[in-house]
């Protein structure tokens, strides 16, 4: 079976083997990917595309890896898409000779610029054939439109856009026809270039398949270099298992695929490590209700209970100058602070480079840094820090610091970190370590300088009445709880990417019984009435399907907003209103569900609700509980505006998996209660 071929006859007869991949043969493995909902269909789509590239042009295996999971370059670099409605919009116009008018209806009708665009290039004729698209040649024409910056880049994008488009569809091979009547349209180039722009291509292709996939591809690929031909099920699942763990520790494939294409997969272990200058992924906390449900969970183990400090992630990363050599990445990554000592990087939670917003946070660095201590990465929260009164100020001080380019003479909101793990000490990672010894590293390492540098305050007790007093000490201290963690044994290993079952985080609002909290993605809005009619009164929220990549709808929200704040979010929002929903949003499509505007999804807001309910008018989840034909989605009942999470992404909102799970929670102890009612 080849992707290049179809009933045994060559699709793109010029082409040979070590030759850049044409692109529409990605583009038909999209469009069957698109076409089935079954996972394994869908990995095994995934994995034969890159088997193929890996035997024929295996330079395309990189770009042929980053366009599948729909990203240019690792989140580190910053490097992304999202391009806006309007400019897409400019773009297809002026490439296929059509007028704005005209795209904007074609949009109205058909609601998917990538089926807009598929049609447009349809319609239009060629005069001559442009040379056919490559996977390279769009992924670098991508990376082009996403860097440019500066005077005139919004034009310059518009230019890089267009020289995509004019050359897309023009050399499909026969019998791989465009067909945008129906709602998927074929695997037509243009459609997933859009895509692509927009930063959703909604294949329904996890990031997890393609990592399985191109595990699989190696090993496949290494069995028939000894000339064998199929790998056996234990081969492939080790594959993949010393894949996750690669990946887990150093998620760059820019690393990691040059890496495989060396070494091959069973050298990849030893190849590729956790290493300074790449950030992992975060470990992430669950939420908890009641300390009684702490110690049901940890029961009988050793368990710590560390001040929740209210502020923003950072994972700083150090190489002192004689040990950098020994770390290709830690060139990879924009290394922000350089001292006498050595590189230094701060990344946010989602692997963005905050070097430059907190340049006073590196340069005052060899201050707490023991003499001895040549390479680590430590995970921390920057929090405001009043200098006079020595002691923590509120999140809400943080976000007023300038988030690009800021001096540190012109600081005015001085932090301090506060650290607690350390992933990498001194050349060696310590994620598979208790972090009863990480911690203790940690001490060994770092000098606490006040105000500037500390560890973060714990206890280490299993006495609720102890462990309520840490609590309440805690919020006295302005944090918002506290995180419980796991000691010893495997369970107290750092787990890069995964919200754990092993950190607990107690919030003091969850138990004063104030229901959950959750940053939703704002959709739409409603004219206000009354006093607010120069602004939106209410708001439609979402919550972010990672799978299907959708923003699945969770309220309308017209509560917790002062005057002051309601104009200023009209100010931000209606810049980003567009014509109709994106096809990536899902709501109700009853008439009178609608909001009067739809926006552009880029703001998270955190919120607060008493609870959840299942209602047909929302979409969250509704994949788990709108099965039978009801289409009912969760949805929150009171929602209350709490604040705009300026450090969160549209994709970094609550999950819709999330929202699942709490709502069955919900009910679950909901049961309880009756039982428990019921049984007095
Ligand atoms: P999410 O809801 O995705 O977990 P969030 O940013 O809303 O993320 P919380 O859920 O409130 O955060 O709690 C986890 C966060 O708490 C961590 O990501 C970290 O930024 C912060 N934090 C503060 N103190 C600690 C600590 N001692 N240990 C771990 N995390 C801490």
């Amino acid at each position: 079976q080849s992707v290049l071929k179809s009933s045994g006859k060559d699709l793109y007869p010029d082409w040979k083997a070590g030759d850049p991949v044409p692109y529409a043969a990605l583009c038909t493995t999209f469009s069957k990917i698109e076409m089935t909902t079954k996972r394994l269909e869908i990995s095994a789509h995934c994995s034969l595309f890159m088997r193929q590239v890996l035997r024929l042009t295996p330079d395309d295996l990189l770009p042929t890896t980053l366009l599948m999971i729909g990203k240019l370059a690792a989140d580190y670099s910053g490097i992304e898409l999202g391009i806006g409605e309007s400019l897409i919009m400019k773009a297809i116009g002026e490439s296929t000779g059509r007028t704005l008018k005209i795209i904007k209806e074609d949009q109205q009708k058909i609601g998917d610029l990538g089926l807009v665009a598929a049609k447009s290039r349809q319609n239009q004729p060629t005069m001559f054939k442009p040379k056919p698209l490559t996977i390279r040649g769009v992924h670098s024409g991508l990376m082009k439109i996403a860097i440019v910056e500066g005077q005139g880049a919004q034009g310059r994008k518009v230019d890089e856009i267009k020289k995509l488009l004019s050359a897309a569809d023009t050399n499909l091979p026969k019998g791989q026809a465009i067909d945008i009547s129906t709602d998927k349209g074929g695997p037509s180039e243009a459609k997933f270039i859009i895509r692509a722009l927009e930063g959703k291509m909604r294949l329904g292709l996890a990031d997890k398949t393609v990592q399985v996939a191109l595990a699989q591809a190696m090993v496949a690929h290494d069995v028939s270099l000894k000339g064998e031909k199929v790998p056996s099920s234990e081969q492939l699942k080790k594959g993949e298992e010393v894949f996750k763990a690669v990946y887990n520790e150093l998620p760059s494939y820019e690393v990691i695929v040059p890496a495989l294409l060396k070494g091959g997969i069973w050298n990849l272990r030893e190849a590729c490590r956790l290493q300074p200058g790449v950030p992992l992924k975060p470990m992430l906390a669950k939420p908890t209700k009641s300390l009684g449900e702490v110690l049901d969970r940890f029961e009988g183990k050793d368990f710590t209970c560390e001040y929740k400090y209210d502020g923003e992630r950072a994972q700083i990363h150090f190489v002192a100058h004689d040990a950098a050599q020994n770390y290709a990445a830690a060139t990879v990554a924009p290394a922000a602070g350089k001292s006498d000592r050595g590189i230094s990087n701060i990344f946010s939670r989602n692997s963005e480079d905050l070097s430059k917003k907190y340049p006073d946070i590196l340069a005052k660095l060899p201050n707490w840094v023991k003499s001895g201590t040549s390479s680590f990465v430590l995970d921390c929260e920057t929090v405001a820090w009043d200098v006079e009164k020595k002691h923590v100020l509120p999140f809400q001080q943080l976000m007023t610091r300038k988030k690009k380019d800021v001096k540190t003479e012109d600081i005015k909101v001085k932090v301090c970190v506060f650290a607690f793990d350390v992933l990498f000490l001194n050349g060696e990672a310590l994620v598979n370590k208790p972090f009863r010894e990480r911690r203790d590293l940690m001490y060994s390492a770092f000098d606490e300088v006040e105000g500037e540098f500390s560890f973060a305050k714990y206890g280490n007790t299993r006495e609720i009445e102890e462990i309520q007093t840490l609590l309440e000490d805690s919020v006295k201290a302005s944090c918002e709880g506290l995180m419980v963690k796991m000691l010893d044994g495997i369970e107290s290993h750092y787990e890069p990417s995964r919200r754990s079952q092993n950190w607990l985080k107690v919030k003091k609002d969850y138990l004063a019984g104030a229901g959950d909290s959750l940053d939703l993605v704002v959709l739409g809005a409603y004219y206000g009435k009354g006093k607010r009619t120069s602004v939106y009164g209410a708001f439609l929220l979402a919550c972010y399907n990672e799978s299907t990549q959708k923003y699945e709808s969770v309220c309308n929200i017209g509560t917790g907003f002062s005057e002051v704040v309601l104009s200023e979010l009209h100010e931000t929002l209606s810049p980003l209103v567009i014509e109709r929903p994106k096809p990536f949003y899902e709501h109700s499509t009853g008439k009178n569900d609608q909001p009067d505007v739809w926006f552009e999804p880029r703001y998270v807001w955190e919120v607060k609700t008493a609870d959840l309910t299942l209602s047909p008018r929302y979409r969250a989840a509704a994949e788990a509980f709108g099965g039978d034909g009801t289409h009912k989605g969760v949805s929150l009942r009171f929602p209350r505006f709490i604040q705009v999470r300026e450090d969160k992404k549209p994709d970094d909102a609550t999950s819709a998996r999330q929202v699942a799970e709490m709502y069955r929670k919900q009910e679950a102890v909901g049961k309880e209660k009756k039982i428990s009612v019921d049984d007095d």
